[in-house]
């Protein structure tokens, strides 16, 4: 709810780009108007990275921690200058999007 809101507002703003990340059902952090470099993390159906959602517990002391955090690891070695791409896995919408990754395994759309 907060987050529909929130993108009906960028789009009235005029920001055409929000970077809302679902974390669950109940969780998706806004990523829009601040947020670190991984934000502009471009989508590609074959990925180079993965994505796996982890308590901050694991890292920080438990009286520390307030929000969840978002870890993404690599499935391989990164090359100096070299994309990192990650697939978002958008839920399927009648309006389509269509996808520019160019690989092999395409699938034309991001949703
Ligand atoms: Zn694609």
């Amino acid at each position: 709810m907060v987050a529909d809101n929130r993108e009906k507002r960028y789009a009235q703003q005029g920001i055409g780009s929000s970077y809302l990340f679902r974390v669950d059902h109940d969780t998706i952090i806004d990523a829009t108007k601040c947020g670190n470099l991984a934000r502009f993390i471009n989508h590609c159906c074959t990925v180079s990275l993965d994505q796996q959602w982890c308590t901050p517990e694991m890292f920080y002391p438990p009286e520390a921690i307030s929000q969840k955090k978002i870890v993404i690891y690599s499935k391989q070695p990164i090359a100096v200058n070299e994309e990192i791409t990650y697939d978002y896995k958008f839920p399927l919408e009648e309006n389509k999007i269509p996808c520019l990754c160019g690989t092999e395994n395409c699938r034309g759309t991001l949703n």
